[in-house]
């Protein structure tokens, strides 16, 4: 039997009740967490065991289904989990930082491109089975790099592509 940290109370103990999980404004319902009830004062308390599954799971969550564009405080989100700042993730989509703010502060609507490029680079770097340390990141840095403002530009060089690139049967997932 947990006892209170305030007042050394009996905890009563409940898995059957949501849990609002309070999360930069967005609005998150755990079901099936143990939430603890002191007797005598009234204090509540309760632990999330593994939040960086959570996260992940929230993410995929506003990713695949949800169907308006994304709020400000979904953009600062995934952004956050993407372990990027503003002038990172501005970088990855090729805009302005003051444009990401404005989105973030909901001075303005993000746009559908934006909008799936966002939810496209969370699900390349968390929708598949690599472990945390593989996480496919290089496809952030990729985009990063990339110089803003460019022009279509017919390239002289050829793309060059060795056999082992492409004829080797067990090729890295990344
Ligand atoms: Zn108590």
């Amino acid at each position: 039997m947990e006892k209170c940290a305030i007042c050394g109370g009996e905890m009563s103990v409940t898995k059957d009740k949501p849990y609002n999980y309070p999360m930069g404004g967005l609005q998150v319902i755990l079901l099936g967490i143990p939430q603890y009830t002191c007797s005598e004062c009234g204090e509540e308390f309760t632990t999330i065991p593994n939040a960086e599954a959570l996260h992940k799971m929230i993410g995929l969550e506003i990713c695949k289904n949800k169907k308006g564009l994304l709020l400000p405080e979904e953009i600062i989100f995934l952004r956050k989990e993407l372990s990027l700042n503003a002038i990172g993730l501005a970088g990855v989509l090729g805009v302005d930082p003051s444009t990401l703010s404005r989105w973030e502060n909901g001075k303005k609507a993000i746009g559908e491109g934006y909008d799936r490029m966002i939810r496209m680079s969370y699900l390349t770097c968390f929708d598949d089975p690599c472990p945390k340390e593989k996480r496919c990141y290089k496809l952030l840095s990729l985009f990063s790099e990339l110089p803003q403002k460019r022009k279509p530009v017919k390239d002289k060089t050829p793309i060059l592509i060795n056999p082992q690139e492409w004829l080797t049967p067990a090729m890295a997932c990344c």
